[in-house]
């Protein structure tokens, strides 16, 4: 073996996957696999998220951080960089800022930088559609959206492909977004109306919340037996969605308990102590038939997506091999 300084400092190349071939090689359905994928090894305990680093800078209102984590089945160790800009949109950016760095678990060495700004709308979506095909009731007919954000149609498009939907409701704080929710149901052929929180409460089957809201928005005495929430919109200590108490009435699930607990919409419900960890499930148990999911139509389900590591390396990973073997992948030599 060749051990000289020239050879331990050799080059090598890496992989650059830019946004346009992500859009190109990631579609919902390979979204999909991979975020079920990648919950079923968290719950098997092959796959492991390393504590989340997330803070407000003190510039630009932003919040940026740090999610990591290593597949050990899959092989895929990596970090997504980046955060939240609340201020780029009027810009003509996307909120969401983010790159994806994947190492070689056998060396450390950097093998690809990804970008991550549709990935993560894309696998964030995949994971409340995850959350649908394994939890909503099968008769599911009325989808409430709460939020017109950037990440609102790519959650619509995601749970449209999990039960045959007759009808969304929608509510937004500023009403004049929803049209972009309007346009993907013209898209779908489906009826389409803005209406009241309590309206979308009592009619919906399934809700989906993708705010940035700090404060309970839909209560608890709006949402009707049998109904599946998924809230995705808490990612931060301090935001909220949706009233606590709807988390004692409902059997909750969630990506990881830890980021549930203390991130994710969990954390009010647990120091209100109506709710404690032990009561929350991984959704990969459901995936993996360990746990039974939904176990009566009355029952109201709830899942709490606070967005895991693992799932953007499952999809840069995924992006980096297709765009690879496609030819839509840089190499650079470092
Ligand atoms: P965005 O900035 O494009 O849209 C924000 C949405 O929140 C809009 O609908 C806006 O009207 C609404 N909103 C903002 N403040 C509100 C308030 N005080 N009350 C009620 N509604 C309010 O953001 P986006 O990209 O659509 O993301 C939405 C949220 O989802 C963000 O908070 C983001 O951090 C979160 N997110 C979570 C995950 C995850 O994995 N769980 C992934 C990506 C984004």
């Amino acid at each position: 073996m060749d051990t000289s300084s020239e050879a331990l400092t050799q080059p090598h190349q890496i992989l650059i996957v830019s946004e346009d071939a992500c859009q190109k090689v990631i579609g919902r359905h390979e979204a999909f696999q991979a975020v079920e994928s990648v919950f079923s090894s968290m719950a098997k305990g092959s796959a492991y998220n390393f504590p989340v680093v997330r803070e407000a800078i003190g510039h630009a209102n932003a919040l940026y951080g740090f999610k990591s984590g290593f597949d050990r089945e899959g092989l895929v160790l990596g970090v997504k960089a980046g955060g939240y800009w609340p201020g780029n949109v009027v810009q003509g950016r996307t909120n969401h800022q983010s790159i994806v760095a994947l190492f070689d678990p056998d060396t450390g060495q950097l093998k690809a930088l990804v970008s991550g700004n549709y990935l993560t709308a894309i696998r964030t979506a995949a994971s409340s559609a995850v959350s649908i095909a394994h939890l909503a009731r099968k008769n599911a007919k009325v989808l409430g959206m709460i939020g017109a954000g950037f990440q609102s149609t790519f959650q619509l498009h995601a749970a449209l492909e999990q039960r045959d939907f007759e009808k969304v409701v929608a509510w937004n704080t500023h009403p004049e977004h929803l049209t972009r929710l309007a346009d993907v149901c013209r898209e779908h052929n489906l009826p389409f109306e803005a209406v009241s929180l309590q309206a979308l409460g009592s009619q919906s089957d399934v809700i989906i919340t993708i705010t940035s809201a700090s404060e309970p928005l839909l209560q608890a005495a709006w949402v009707k037996p049998g109904t599946h929430l998924a809230c995705m919109g808490t990612d931060t200590k301090g935001k909220q969605e949706i009233d606590h108490r709807i988390l004692a009435q409902a059997t909750v699930f969630t990506d990881e308990i830890d980021q549930s607990i203390s991130i994710g919409e969990a954390q009010h419900a647990v120091t209100a102590r109506i709710l404690s960890a032990e009561q929350i499930t991984p959704i990969g148990e459901v995936i993996n038939g360990l746990h039974q999911g939904r176990q009566s139509e009355q029952e109201i389900t709830l899942f709490d997506g606070t967005g895991v590591g693992l799932q953007d390396l499952a999809v840069a990973s995924a992006a980096a091999s297709l765009a690879e073997v496609r030819g839509l992948a840089q190499r650079v030599t470092l």
